[in-house]
This record gives structure tokens, sequence and C-alpha cells, in this order.
């Protein structure tokens, strides 16, 4: 399976990384056409306002718009999440692109939790812990009811998915439990059988 790591700003590389160690061929990707031919799209972590204005930049949001439309499987993180929301507080709506029926608020954890960690509570193959690195992280604040939420912080919906398309708040990248990389590429998998 080959997974895209959207490669304009933030930390494309370690999502890059995380994905070989759960055992994907990754590519970096950054023009319309090659958005245009995954078959996975991973959207990293980074700024949400700097992503906005590349994306624009490089002309890639009506391929991105595409693979919705194409129920191509795509896996956003913290920023990614932001930007595959129906939408987000303090956002352009141009770039909510609705991926996910869910609202999210932007850096909603405040300046004394800026990052932190915490062991949120994963529902897949049933219940386990996983260790939540968040780095400014958005809150989601509105769920719609075809999102099934896979995990949550306290009584918070932390990673989320509505079909092929994922979201996840914090960053698993930056842990060495690729438990959430091998979900995302069943999820890709069955999309391709
Ligand atoms: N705070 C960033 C934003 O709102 C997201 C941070 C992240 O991706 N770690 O765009």
């Amino acid at each position: 399976m080959k997974i895209s790591v959207l490669a304009l700003q933030g930390d494309f590389a370690e999502h890059a990384e995380y994905f070989r160690k759960a055992g994907a061929e990754v590519e970096l990707v950054k023009s319309a056409d090659k958005i245009r031919n995954s078959e996975a799209l991973v959207i990293p972590g980074g700024e949400s306002t700097t992503y906005n204005r590349l994306m624009k930049r490089f002309g890639i949001i009506d391929a991105l718009k595409e693979l919705k439309e194409k129920k191509v499987p795509v896996f956003g993180t913290c920023n990614g999440l932001i930007l595959l929301a129906r939408s987000a507080t303090g956002e352009d709506p141009d770039y909510s692109l609705g991926f996910l029926d869910i609202t999210v608020s932007r850096n909603a954890y405040g300046r004394q939790r800026e990052s932190f960690e915490a062991d949120i509570s994963l529902h897949i193959d049933g219940e386990s812990s996983f260790r939540g690195i968040f780095i400014r992280a958005p809150k989601i604040l509105e769920v719609g009811s075809s999102v099934e939420v896979l995990a949550k912080l306290g009584d918070e919906p932390v990673l989320v998915r509505q079909g092929p398309f994922l979201g996840a708040t914090f960053h698993p990248e930056l842990t060495d439990d690729t438990r959430i990389a091998e979900y995302f590429l069943r999820l890709a998998e069955k999309a391709t059988s």
C-alpha cells in the first residue's frame, strides 16, 4: 500500500517515518497531479493558517476536494484534522474541506496547556490506552451522526472516522506506537480492494 504524505509544511517527515514503520511505502507529495493520483493521503500536523495559504499557492484545493468525491482515504492530524473538518472557528470557511462532519475550535487548550501528553482511551479492536501527544491542539466541538468516535480524552473525542476519512487532534506520529497508522492502512486497503 502506498501512502502519500502532503509535504507543504509541518511534521510530514515524522508521518512518513511513522507509516514506513507500519510497513507502508510512502511518497511525499505537493502537486495537484500527485494528489489526484494518491491511493491514500495523510495531511500532517502544522499550522493551518500557513496550510491555507500554501494550498492556495500550490493550487491543490480542487485536487483535495476530488479525493473527497472519490472517497479516497485521507488521514489528518491536528492541522490536518482542522482542514478536514466541516468548519473551524477562526478559519476562512473556504478551506474547511468538509471531509468530516465535525466542527473544531483551534488552539483550544489555552496557553498553560499548549503542549501536553495524556493517556487516551482508544477503541480500535477493543478498548486500550494510547499515549496522546497534544501540541497546540484543536478540540472537536460537534460530531455528526455518521462520525464514529475512535478515541477520547476524558469525555472529549480526539480520534474520529467518517467512512474512509480519519482525523486526530493529537500526534500519533510522534510515538513509536504504530497502531493508528496500521488502522489507517487497513482502511486504505479496504477502500482499494
Ligand atoms: N495550532 C495549529 C493550528 O491551529 C495546529 C497545531 C498542530 O498541527 N500541531 O493550525
